[in-house]
């Protein structure tokens, strides 16, 4: 892909901090190779990375670090 499928902007590959939510589960991953649209920020995972997505959910066991976020519930 070279051209943003919204606006149109150009979109080069790009490795991105990206917060990958599966069911309760969050799991974010960095390094990720993506594509970004230099206009809109929108990012477009190609099936490569899809599939390193779902290989990290098949097994957690080699997380490197845990996050903690804050997280507000109103009322
Ligand atoms: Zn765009």
């Amino acid at each position: 892909m070279d051209r943003c499928y919204f606006c149109h902007g150009k979109v080069t590959a790009k490795r991105i901090e990206h917060l990958h939510r599966w069911g309760e589960a969050l799991l974010l991953v960095k390094g990720l190779p993506a594509e970004v649209c230099e206009e809109c920020k929108e990012v477009y995972l190609p099936p490569a990375s899809l599939h390193v997505l779902d290989d990290l959910m098949a097994r957690r066991e080699t997380l490197t670090e845990f996050v903690q976020i804050p997280v507000y519930s109103l009322p």
